[in-house]
């Protein structure tokens, strides 16, 4: 990290190692950005690790539409304060701390009143790729350091190690919200489709909970892995007769596949009032056939992130429960390596950039 000191202003901005993509169509490389001076209500982390989310990818390929480059992704933070502004109450230099998906919102609207804050009615600021409130573009933890608002950075708990808690900042909030929400727990059947980096939380989540879950994935090749996850049951969606055997099963379904999947035939595993809940985001659309849900009362669901408060809530529980991610640890330079396994799905199950490597 530099320091450059503007003449024009007192504040100071800096200067911040990065890995990155210049372009749509281009590999990352390494290149530099500058983060915003400490303001009175700011914290800045010195990123440890970071998380790779196939939502990293989504975006930097501009899958989910256009895009500012060069785009720096990175939602799964995991760090150390390094320096607070002279209003912070929250933290203190030292605190071992973590930033999600986001890092502001209008903070006026009825969802950010009510404290859901991942909904705000006017878009919240997302960690990369949106326009932060002095109007420069967010870059996100696939770099040295960052500057957040006290009020959207977590704690970490001194129980939970910083690398394997990374990923709890969006694979584990994004998986624990809808499980809340839809009151996975004891005497609930749920269904996980698709075991990757959020797939694999949502099982550790759902059992923890009380829960008994099932995985429902490509093939039964990480099958050992997702009964030492906490499954009860392991199928294989390329077997149709998974299909026949699980018919009318499940009262929620949490569908974390990052491509496009038959929504139908799965909408049929659910039991009357049963939910399948999308996190996973193709960029194409998924049709829905209206006669999977009005004969047996099916709801089809969306869900993003959870808040600030819910986010905390689930490091906590993790803490408690012993639960963090399996992670593979990699060095920044090796990240397009990590990424094409990511879209092989051949992560197991989920790659931390070691920030250190920057
Ligand atoms: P990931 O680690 O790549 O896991 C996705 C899993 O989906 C894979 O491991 C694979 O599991 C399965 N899969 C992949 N391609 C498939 C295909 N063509 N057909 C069927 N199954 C397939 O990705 P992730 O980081 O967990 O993210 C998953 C999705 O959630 C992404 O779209 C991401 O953008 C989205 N997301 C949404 C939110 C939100 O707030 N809603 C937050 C974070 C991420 P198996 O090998 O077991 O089949
Ligand atoms: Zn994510
Ligand atoms: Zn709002």
């Amino acid at each position: 990290m530099t320091e450059t000191t503007h003449l024009d202003e007192s504040a100071t901005t800096t200067t911040a190692r990065a890995v990155g993509a210049p372009a749509a169509d281009h590999a990352l490389e390494a290149l530099e950005i500058e983060r915003r001076a400490v303001g009175p209500k700011d914290v800045r982390i010195d990123i440890k690790f970071c998380g790779i989310c196939h939502s990293d990818i989504h975006f930097a390929r501009g899958e989910w539409g256009e895009i500012p480059y060069p785009a720096v992704p990175g939602h799964e933070i995991a760090g150390v304060v390094a320096e607070v502004g002279s209003e912070v109450t929250g933290f203190a230099v030292g605190d071992r701390v973590g930033v999600g998906c986001m890092v502001n919102s209008c903070r006026e609207c009825e969802n950010c009143l009510k404290g859901d804050e991942q909904y705000c009615l006017r878009g919240n600021t997302q960690t990369y790729g949106s326009v932060d409130r002095d109007g420069t573009v967010t870059h996100g933890g696939y770099s040295d350091h960052v500057v957040v608002d006290e009020d959207f950075v977590l704690r970490i708990p001194d129980g939970l190690d910083l690398d394997a808690a990374a990923p709890l900042l969006c694979a584990g909030i994004t998986t624990y919200s809808p499980l809340r929400h839809w009151n996975a727990g004891p005497g609930k059947q749920v269904a996980v489709v698709g075991l990757g980096g959020l797939g694999h939380m949502a099982v550790k989540l759902a059992k923890a909970m009380g829960a008994e879950v099932t995985v429902l994935s490509q093939s039964l090749r990480k099958q050992e892995d997702g009964l030492k996850l906490g499954a009860d049951g392991y199928y294989a969606t390329s077997d149709d007769a998974t299909f026949d055997t699980l018919a009318g099963r499940f009262d929620l379904i949490v569908n974390t596949v990052s491509a496009g999947i038959d929504i139908g035939r799965f909408l049929m595993l659910l039991r009357t009032d049963g939910a399948l809940v999308n996190v996973g985001a193709p960029p194409e659309p998924l049709p829905v056939p209206v006669f999977a849900l009005i004969p047996q009362r099916r709801t089809f669901a969306g869900s993003a992130i959870g808040s600030i408060r819910e986010t905390q809530e689930m490091l906590d529980f993790c803490a408690e429960h012993g639960i963090a991610a399996d992670i593979e640890l990699v060095d920044a330079g090796h990240v397009n390596e990590a990424w094409e396994r990511v879209l092989a799905s051949d992560v197991r199950y989920r790659f931390v950039i070691d920030n250190s490597t920057l």
